[in-house]
């Protein structure tokens, strides 16, 4: 007989550990999504009123430098390449981001060589700064207090919600600081954007006649004696139904609006002004440029802390919340039956091709042990961000 896995989610984490167990011919499997769509937040579909594809929750550009990871993505659907450039408007003007050598060059008015410039931005670092040991610390000292002050100050005060002193400094190591012209956001080998979007993929991916998916319908915790084991890629707290008290989420709110032709000229422009209550602008049309489309969609988006019945977005990670993660991670270590998968399900800030990687790897450690021996998390809670 086939043992019976059910799986809460049908983002990528839910999605990829169901084709695996599929493909394995061992397992039937029941995925649940309470959404009326598949890939979770990577979810994209065409605007009714100009044709574009939408990332319905914000732009997702895929980047990995594992080469599995991309042949997976690579073998559900066409990838075209795509280098995300993205501008930041300050108060000085429009730069090019990652900071980069022209955004180096252009804001402090200079002409400096590579070596210069390194030379020229070490020498703006705060040298009492030993150890960062926050987001506002690891900008003063590796860019110093000009380029905190008009690019990450403001962004990320409307990004996160508090002070950048509260907020790690691992949000900050995410971006390049580079002393080239390469204003390629991402530093990953394989960059690219799916042509038929991703929830084209995830649907392929799920098409597997081991495969239920059932849509508009949210697996409950207490379902899970139904299953010989399940696969929770909802919030954490969420299948502890919040006994111990609320993780922290940031949400996106987006205002859309359509307009003739090219509206910004770029994909995405950040909006680093304090004063300015968005955060960004993206400009869809522009992550298909493959495409023709007379009209224009784009979003502002705005982020805020996450109610209730909002949907979550960035773990906020904030001191608070690690304490009750601990704890509610010492809670899903006891509990037999289930794994933690995803962003949601581990708590932390991951890219997609991080949470596909994850999900190959806990699919291969399942293929090979009982499921008794089944790891508790794709990858520890507390161990990263
Ligand atoms: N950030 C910023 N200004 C920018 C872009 C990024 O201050 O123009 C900060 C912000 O705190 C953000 C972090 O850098 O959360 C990481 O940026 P990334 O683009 O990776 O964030 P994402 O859009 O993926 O959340």
């Amino acid at each position: 007989m086939k043992l019976h896995i059910g799986i809460a989610g049908a983002g990528f984490a839910g999605a990829v550990i169901a084709r695996e167990l599929a493909e394995a011919g061992r397992f039937r499997i029941s995925l649940f999504d309470e959404r009326p769509h598949v890939a979770g937040n990577c979810h994209t579909a065409r605007d009714e009123e100009t044709g574009v594809m939408v990332h319905q929750y914000g732009p997702h550009i895929f980047n990995t430098s594992r080469e599995d990871v991309w042949e997976y993505v690579n073998k559900w659907g066409k990838f075209e390449p795509f280098v995300n450039r993205v501008k930041a408007h300050t108060e000085r003007g429009v730069f090019s981001l990652p900071i980069n050598l022209l955004t180096i060059n252009q804001f402090f008015g200079k002409k400096l060589s590579p070596h210069e410039a390194r030379d020229f931005v070490g020498a703006l670092s705060d040298p009492t700064i030993r150890e960062p040991k926050n987001f506002e610390e690891q900008a003063l000292k590796f860019l110093g207090g000009e380029f905190y002050k008009n690019f990450f100050y403001g962004y990320t005060k409307k990004q996160w919600g508090v002070e950048p002193t509260n907020l790690p400094a691992s949000i900050l190591r995410r971006l390049p600081v580079r002393f080239n012209y390469d204003d390629n956001y991402y530093n990953q080998k394989y960059q690219g954007i799916p042509i038929s979007g991703y929830t084209e993929i995830v649907k392929r991916i799920l098409d597997h006649p081991a495969i239920e998916v059932r849509l508009g319908q949210r697996l409950e915790a207490e379902r899970k004696r139904d299953f010989d084991h399940v696969f929770w890629s909802g919030p954490m707290d969420g299948f502890f139904k919040f006994r111990l008290g609320r993780l922290g989420y940031r949400t996106l709110a987006f205002e859309r609006f359509v307009e003739a032709g090219d509206y910004q000229g770029n994909p995405v422009i950040n909006y680093c002004e304090e004063e300015i209550p968005f955060t960004r602008i993206s400009e869809h049309k522009h992550f298909a440029p493959w495409e023709k489309h007379e009209l224009t969609v784009c979003f502002k988006e705005y982020s805020k802390l996450c109610g209730k019945t909002d949907t979550p977005y960035y773990p906020l990670r904030l001191t608070h919340d690690k304490d009750l993660l601990e704890r509610y991670a010492g809670l899903a270590e006891k509990e037999e039956g289930v794994t933690f998968i995803g962003r949601l399900g581990t708590y932390r800030y991951l890219d997609m091709h991080v949470v596909i990687s994850e999900s190959l790897d806990l699919a291969q450690k399942c293929l090979s042990s009982p499921p008794a021996a089944w790891p508790r998390f794709s990858a520890h809670p507390l161990h990263s961000s």
